[in-house]
């Protein structure tokens, strides 16, 4: 590709809304134009990024076994009827009527397309295991679209759904799609892990997400350097203590508490009698699809809603109450509850399993109770894991300890099981008679989304910084003044590097040599080869690698060999 003939058009001014380095970055380079929240064009240099990401990704699918299809973005509202996600899915779908008056939607996953193909044509296990995929716009009307590309409201995924006659052909199909989706991932070249995830509103049990690591990134992982244990922020376990409650050795004894309202003012107006975080009790009412509970967690812990949604008493959509139905619910106000007097059921987290002697709130507004335990002063409440895991817990795993760093989301594989295919009635016949439901897994990759999270993760002051497989071009032909003879000299190298199979940009554009380096780097190609009057006296090129402070000197009939050999694919 030529410069001069290539849209490249990048701006000094980073737009002031933009908050993330990757957004300013790809904004300024020219890669993608905003057209309104969460949707962009991808111009040529961005969407070449895009277009390597999908190529590996659909190298990788083919290679694996699975057969690429393309289903559409509109679809007909009686498919998600028939799933039951026409009610279920919310605001994030995007409904719309066509001139007749009919519902659709624009599609924000295919569980529904896939499986209405499927059930068309399969209709025996004889038929299975397979796997369809495809490269496609989805549509995701979210709430918050920020950081530009990365959460977008249109943006390209891959999704795949596998399909198989039995839980164990779909753990395999899983398994078989784990292992494309590291190869993937090493292959793209940058940072990630694999963790542990919650399924969360698609469904299904068992699920992994992979994580591109970056400080800036919306995800915590909690992850253990000796077991080798990931999970993210929303699964990660926390397990009971092994230590045994001692028995109640203080007399439970009611406090006057005007005014105290959180557990550090508390703290501070119980002075020396404060006792520790593990003896100093927080209640939260919660409430979800099932109905309200209160939740005791250690002082410094912190609530975990998706911990929250599973519990029976609780159920789906966990949520805190709000401040003023607390009264109602439960006879006092936030910051004077706790589980002595409490109307509703309790739910105490495995933190408090071995705690004896606490302090709570006594459920009468501005009173607290002190050596407060279980079984004498209040009932045994239930025991479950109810927080989020932090830096410093144990390994759930039971080897080492857990810390945590920040992660992007780039892709996330799910075993459904039967989800959509009973609701949906794909149903094939089993080796042994009778029909069974399908056993269905769903795996997606956020195409769009590893460009941000590839910036995110290589740049600095002067711009992107790419891995090779990622980058619109793995080298640049830096054309140094107009010369017949350097021009000549470029051309060669350029058709040289052509050949030896390098994506290059020939940047013939004449502009003054700083101008154009600043925009080679903005633009993060890795490598770069300079060809001027100097070094062309003495058959040289200056060669660069974006990321290296000094530059190297390459016989120029050599040179094209010389990239070749730099370049990690
Ligand atoms: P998130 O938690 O970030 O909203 P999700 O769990 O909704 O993601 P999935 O439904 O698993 O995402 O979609 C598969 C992949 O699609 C994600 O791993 C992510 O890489 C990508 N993706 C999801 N939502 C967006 C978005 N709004 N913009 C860009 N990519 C997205
Ligand atoms: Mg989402």
């Amino acid at each position: 590709m030529r410069a001069s003939g290539f849209f490249i058009h990048s701006t000094k001014e980073p737009p002031a809304e933009a908050e993330l380095a990757s957004h300013r970055l790809m904004l300024r380079a020219g890669f993608i134009r905003k057209h309104a929240g969460g949707i962009y064009s991808w111009l040529p240099a961005g969407w070449r990024a895009a277009r390597k990401v999908a190529a590996i990704v659909r190298e990788e699918m083919d290679a694996a076994g699975c057969a690429e299809v393309y289903m559409p973005a509109a679809q007909p509202a009686g498919l998600w009827e028939e799933s039951g996600r026409w009610g279920e899915y919310g605001a994030e779908l995007l409904r719309f009527a066509d001139r007749r008056g009919r519902e659709f939607c624009l599609a924000p996953t295919h569980e529904e397309a896939v499986t209405d193909i499927v059930r068309a044509h399969v209709s025996s296990y004889r038929q299975m295991p397979f796997n369809l995929y495809q490269i496609q716009t989805k549509f995701r009307d979210e709430i918050r679209p920020r950081f530009g590309v990365m959460r977008a409201r249109e943006f390209l995924m891959k999704d795949a759904y596998s399909f198989d006659a039995d839980e164990d052909g779909m753990r395999r199909s899983y398994e078989t799609m784990r292992r494309a989706y590291c190869r993937i991932f090493d292959r793209i070249g940058l940072r990630y892990r694999m963790v542990e995830a919650d399924s969360g509103a698609i469904g299904g049990n068992i699920s992994h997400e992979f994580m591109v690591l970056a400080d800036s990134g919306e995800e915590v992982i909690l992850y253990c350097e000796k077991s080798g244990y990931a999970a993210n922020r929303e699964r990660a376990a926390c397990p009971p203590p092994q230590e045994k409650r001692p028995p109640p050795g203080e007399p439970l004894c009611k406090v006057a508490t005007p005014g105290i309202k959180t557990i550090e003012q508390l703290a501070a107006f119980l002075g020396e009698n404060a006792p520790p975080p593990s003896r100093n009790v927080k209640t939260m009412l919660v409430r979800g699809g099932a109905g309200v509970a209160a939740v005791l967690l250690q002082g410094g812990h912190t609530l975990n809603l998706v911990k929250a949604s599973r519990r029976p008493e609780i159920g789906a959509g966990a949520e805190l109450l709000p401040p003023e139905e607390a009264k109602k619910h439960a006879g006092a106000g936030f910051g004077s509850l706790g589980p002595v007097n409490m109307p509703l059921p309790v739910v105490a987290d495995f933190g408090l399993a071995a705690a004896a002697d606490f302090v709570c709130g006594a459920c009468e507004d501005g009173f607290h109770y002190t050596g407060a335990n279980f079984g004498r002063d209040c009932p045994e409440p239930q025991f479950a894991d109810m927080r989020d895991a932090a830096a410093g817990d144990p390994s759930p795993d039971g080897a080492g300890e857990l810390s945590e760093c920040r992660g992007i989301e780039v892709g996330h594989i799910f075993q459904l099981g039967g989800k959509y295919s009973e609701s949906m009635g794909a149903l094939a016949d089993a080796p042994e008679g009778g029909a069974r439901p399908i056993m269905m897994g769903c795996y997606g990759i956020g195409i769009t989304r590893i460009v941000a999270a590839a910036v995110e993760q290589g740049h600095d002051s002067r711009g992107i910084i790419f891995p090779d497989a990622v980058a619109p071009f793995e080298a640049a032909v830096a054309v140094i003044g107009g010369g017949e003879k350097v021009v000549a000299a470029a051309e060669k190298l350029y058709a040289e590097l052509r050949a030896a199979g390098v994506d290059a940009l020939l940047d013939d554009r004449g502009m003054r040599p700083g101008v154009m380096f600043a925009e080679l780097d903005l633009l993060g190609i890795p490598h770069r080869l300079v060809v001027g009057a100097r070094g062309l006296e003495n058959g040289a090129a200056e060669y660069k690698h974006r990321a290296a402070d000094k530059t190297e000197t390459a016989p120029l009939a050599a040179a094209a060999e010389f990239v070749r050999n730099k370049i990690r694919r």
